[in-house]
């Protein structure tokens, strides 16, 4: 019983995921260690002056992995529970993923242990303005480029841009993507995940040769990526059944009203049953719904060995990171399910950020067409350059990601050689 109630260790998941895909790439052990650990680890402990006056110490954490194939990449997290392991292991899987969409990117993540919805929003403003000083020396849109993750919006970047542009003397908006388009930020930028997550669901479909049209959908967490994903599910025809947030969930076998659903929610931050069939569920039931497709989009470790018997999907399309433990893959692998795996399912935040970083650097503003035709032409070439690694070895989609992935990394290091 002790057990169960520990955090499992998203660090050790991760590193267990580098020797599973090792075992089908052909490196030297001194390699694998490398892509084992992460590059530069930053810990602050910092004050934040609160609104009734009082100076309260927050702890944050920036992590770069690895910068092999391009400047270090990727999000800051505000949640009570984020720790130096989990940020090292979602740092680890940005490298993975800017190789799988192979784009020039390492990878990096950072985020503050704080309660932001106990947080009025001048503390968060404050709270993200000191946060931006104290990692700044890593930041750089040639260094490292932060962007959202879960509870930072649009707003915590515009702010992380301003701070740091404060300390150059001039406008820096190259140093963080996920901002508004008024500073800089790409349009499509807030939609990519959620559109990635349903054009890698809908190649998923065709290879179990199922339509959209119909496809019964249930979604954990409804931020950028589970709102966002309902939405384009709702409007390709699929049928999304439940929906969650970190309270609980409402569901209707017949499908839900997504608009109204998550426009009650962003106004009054709950949800409630307004029609006689739907019904309010617990995550955990969510997760066990008989659906098409499963999208976990909020946190880690919400697939497991206890519940992974028991889920119906016939596809998981892993919208958030990390939401499947090693122990519960084996158990959907035996079971047939098929599996998009985050670091191909999710990849298509990384590539409109690759987008907006490209067009901040070369002053370029590109059309909400133009970025969407790009990011589904490069998430349907992930995809199928994943499918082809599996179906060829012989190895399950997370197995043929990682492979991918990490063989790009090892392959660029070795390349570059080592210094000295
Ligand atoms: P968000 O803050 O916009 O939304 C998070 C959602 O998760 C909310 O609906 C929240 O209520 C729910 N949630 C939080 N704790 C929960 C819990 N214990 N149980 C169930 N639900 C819970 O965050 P987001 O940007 O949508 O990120 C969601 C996931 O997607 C994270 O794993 C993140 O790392 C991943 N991701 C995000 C992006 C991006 O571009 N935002 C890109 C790639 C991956």
């Amino acid at each position: 019983m002790i057990a169960e109630r520990q955090k499992i260790n998203s660090f050790e998941m991760a590193k267990r995921q580098v020797d599973i895909a090792s075992k089908y790439l052909d490196l030297d052990p001194g390699s694998v260690e490398k892509l084992k650990n992460t590059k530069r680890e930053l810990i602050v402990h910092f004050p934040v002056k609160m609104d009734g006056g009082t100076v309260r110490i927050f702890t944050g954490y920036r992590v770069q992995h690895n910068v092999s194939r391009g400047p270090a990449k990727g999000g800051i997290r505000y949640h009570p529970d984020v720790d130096l392991d989990e940020i090292r292991a979602l740092s680890m899987w940005m490298t993975w993923k800017s190789a799988v969409v192979n784009i020039p990117f390492g990878g990096a993540k950072g985020g503050v242990q704080c309660n932001p919805k106990e947080m009025s929003l001048h503390e968060i403003e404050h709270l993200t303005r000191r946060f931006t000083w104290e990692i700044s020396l890593m930041l750089g849109p040639e260094q490292d480029i932060p962007a959202p993750d879960v509870y930072t919006s649009p707003q915590v970047m515009a702010w992380i841009m301003d701070t740091y542009s404060i300390l150059k003397g001039y406008s820096v908006p190259g140093v963080v993507t996920g901002k508004p388009i008024e500073l800089g930020g790409s349009l499509g930028r807030f939609e990519a995940t959620g559109r990635g997550v349903v054009i890698t669901s809908l190649e998923a479909l065709k290879c179990l040769k199922m339509p959209m049209e119909g496809a019964k959908v249930a979604i954990q967490g409804c931020g950028n990526v589970g709102g966002v994903a309902a939405m384009h599910f709702d409007r390709l025809g699929a049928r999304v059944i439940a929906i969650s947030d970190s309270q609980k969930g409402i569901y209707n076998e017949k499908g839900l009203n997504v608009k109204r659903i998550l426009e009650y929610k962003s106004k009054h931050q709950c949800f409630v049953c307004e029609e006689k069939e739907e019904t309010e569920i617990t995550n955990q039931q969510l997760l066990e719904l008989d659906c098409d497709i499963l999208v976990p989009a909020a946190i880690e470790n919400q697939i497991t060995e206890k519940n992974a018997s028991r889920i119906k999907a016939k596809i998981i399309t892993e919208g958030a990171n990390g939401p499947t433990t090693p122990e519960a893959d084996e158990i959907l692998s035996d079971r047939g399910i098929f599996i998009v795996p985050d670091i191909l399912a999710n990849a298509g935040g990384v590539t409109v950020s690759y987008f907006e970083w490209v067009q901040n650097l070369q002053e370029l503003i590109w059309s909400e067409e133009e970025v969407l035709e790009r990011l589904t032409r490069i998430m349907q070439r992930s995809f199928k350059e994943v499918l082809d690694l599996s179906l060829s070895r012989k190895i399950p989609m997370r197995t043929a990601a990682l492979v991918l992935g990490i063989g790009r990394v090892a392959e660029a290091t070795r390349l570059r050689g080592l210094y000295p």
